[in-house]
C-alpha cells in the first residue's frame, strides 16, 4: 500500500499544505490539498475521497478538484465518502451553490462530477480497492477517524481529534496494521487551546500512544504552520524512533 503525502499540516503556510493523503493513487484520505500537489492526469485518477470532517483544512482541495473534473469533462465522478453528518455538512454548507457550486448537479444531475456516499459508523466497508472502518473521534464538529486496509496491510488515520479511546478500541486485534497517522496541532504551552478546539499536543500524543500497540510506528501530521518548530521539538522528546513527523511529498510504502 502506497500513501503519498499531499499535505502534512493543519493549515496553509508558505511551503506547508493542508492535510491530504493519496492511497494507491486512487483514494484520497482527506482533501485539504489536491490540485496544488497533483498533476491534472493524477487528479483524474482519483476515484474516492474519504473525508474525516468538514473543516476547511481537510476539504479545501476538494473544491478545486471538482472544478478540474468539470473543466476537463472527466469520464467519471469522484465519490465523496464519509459518515452521515460530514456528508450533510459538505452538501449544505460547502457545495451549496453559495460557497461553491453544487457539483452533484454539474454538468448534469444524471452525470455529475461529485457523488456522495454515506458510510455506516463502526462497520468495515469496501471503498474502491480498500476496506474502511469509520470511527467517531473527539473533535469540535462530527468527525471520523478511519481504519484502512487493502486486505494485507493497513493503517489507522486519526483525522482531527482530542484524546480518544474508541479509535484504538476499534483497531484492537486487527492484523496487518503498519502505521498510525496521528494528529497533533499545537505545542504544549497551548494546551488550553488544544482542549477547547479538541486537538492533541505532544503531551497528549504521548498519552495516546500508550493506548496502541508498541510496535506500531506513529506518523504525526496536522501541526499548525505557526508552531512547527516548537511542536516538532517537543514531539522529538517522546520516542524519536517510534514517533516521526509525516514528510510532505513523501510516499510511504507500507
Ligand atoms: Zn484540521
Ligand atoms: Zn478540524
Amino acid at each position: 500500500m502506497k500513501i503519498r503525502v499531499l499535505g502534512a499540516y493543519g493549515a496553509e503556510g508558505l511551503t506547508q499544505r493542508p492535510s491530504a493523503f493519496l492511497v494507491n493513487g486512487r483514494t484520497l484520505v482527506d482533501a485539504g490539498t489536491v490540485t496544488g500537489a497533483l498533476s491534472v492526469a493524477e487528479q483524474l485518477d482519483v476515484e474516492h475521497v474519504l473525508v474525516s470532517h468538514s473543516h476547511l483544512d481537510h476539504i479545501a482541495g476538494l473544491a478545486f478538484l471538482a472544478e478540474t473534473l468539470a473543466c476537463t469533462s472527466a469520464r467519471r465522478p469522484i465519490t465523496v465518502t464519509s459518515v452521515e453528518p460530514v456528508v450533510e455538512a459538505l452538501r449544505k454548507a460547502v457545495f451549496n451553490s453559495v460557497v461553491w457550486p453544487d457539483f452533484s448537479q454539474i454538468p448534469s444531475a444524471t452525470g455529475p462530477v461529485i457523488k456522495y456516499r454515506t458510510l455506516a459508523d463502526d462497520a468495515e466497508q469496501r471503498v474502491g480497492d480498500l476496506w474502511v472502518t469509520p470511527v467517531a473521534v473527539n473533535h469540535s464538529v462530527p468527525a471520523a477517524g478511519f481504519i484502512v486496509h487493502d486486505g494485507a496491510q493497513g493503517f489507522i488515520y486519526s483525522g482531527d481529534t482530542g484524546p480518544t479511546d474508541e479509535l484504538w478500541k476499534a483497531a484492537r486485534g486487527l492484523t496487518g496494521l503498519r502505521a498510525v497517522i496521528l494528529e497533533c496541532a499545537f505545542p504544549n504551552r497551548l494546551s488550553a487551546l488544544a482542549e477547547a478546539a479538541k486537538h492533541l499536543t505532544p503531551e497528549l500524543v504521548r498519552r495516546e500512544i500508550d493506548k496502541i500497540p508498541a510496535d506500531l510506528p506513529v506518523l504525526i501530521f496536522h501541526i499548525k504552520p505557526q508552531f512547527v518548530d516548537e511542536t516538532a521539538d517537543e514531539l522529538s522528546r517522546i520516542d524519536s524512533h517510534r514517533v516521526r513527523l509525516v514528510e510532505q511529498d513523501k510516499t510511504y510504502d507500507l
